[in-house]
């Protein structure tokens, strides 16, 4: 199965796709997740990336693709992926379609979770990241919060300040919505209501993904 996850920041892309690899034995793929990852390695690549990152810009299509051509080929995704983060731009589309065919692989689907401005707004404010395990949490959501001791070491993504999320969410409009709309007319669209508990957001996600398969 191969899947694309799309969804504003903090839309829960992150919680569903975990959930997604545990069901249907795939693997997550995370273009958010790899660039960090860059970062931290403090390459020059990841030097580079940091700075559209950092300020709530898109990392420039060609760096991104080739990141997704090499995980591809990594030769490990024997039941397909969920990729989470790409493509985000219309260019990446069709790169994303070229990856796809001259690897023999087809889409299945594009899963879009579907919530309101104000809510990811709430939801990214109150992140926080346990940079042991890399559990999140949400500081604001009930039977959420971290016991005391475990705060502490909870820490914050770099890019979830208030002035960073503004622009990653219209730079989301503006780059990213466009794609949702291509793929809605290329029919491969599935939309599920965000704004609701994980469980029920992913009890969704399992029924339009079954009766997808079933009309195929
Ligand atoms: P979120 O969806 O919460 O904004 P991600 O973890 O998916 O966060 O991505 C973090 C950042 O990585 C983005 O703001 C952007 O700078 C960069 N990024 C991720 N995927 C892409 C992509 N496909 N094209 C360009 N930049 C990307």
């Amino acid at each position: 199965m191969h899947l694309i996850l799309i969804g504003a920041p903090g839309s829960g892309k992150g919680t569903q796709a975990r959930r997604l690899v545990k069901t249907y034995g795939i693997v997550h793929i995370s273009t958010g997740d790899m660039l960090r990852e860059a970062v931290h390695s403090g390459s020059d690549l990841g030097v580079l990336v940091n700075t559209y990152i950092s300020q709530g810009h898109l990392v420039p299509d060609t760096h991104v693709t080739t990141l997704v051509e090499e995980r591809l080929d990594r030769g490990d995704l024997p039941n397909g992926f969920v990729i989470d983060g790409y493509p985000r731009t219309v260019g990446q589309i069709g790169e994303f379609d070229r990856i796809m065919k001259s690897r023999q692989r087809t889409l299945d689907a594009v899963l879009r979770i579907d919530v309101p401005a104000e809510v990811v707004i709430n939801r990214l404010s109150d992140r926080r990241i346990d940079p042991e395990t890399g559990r999140i949490y949400n500081l604001n959501l009930e039977g959420d919060h971290p016991d005391p001791d475990l705060e502490v070491r909870l820490v914050q993504r770099n890019d979830d300040r208030p002035e960073i999320i503004k622009q990653r969410l219209s730079t989301y409009n503006a780059e990213t919505l466009p794609v949702i709309e291509q793929y809605r007319e290329m029919g491969q669209l599935i939309e599920v209501n965000g704004a609701r508990a994980p469980s029920l957001v992913f009890a969704s996600i399992q029924r339009r993904l079954s009766s997808q398969t079933e009309s195929q």
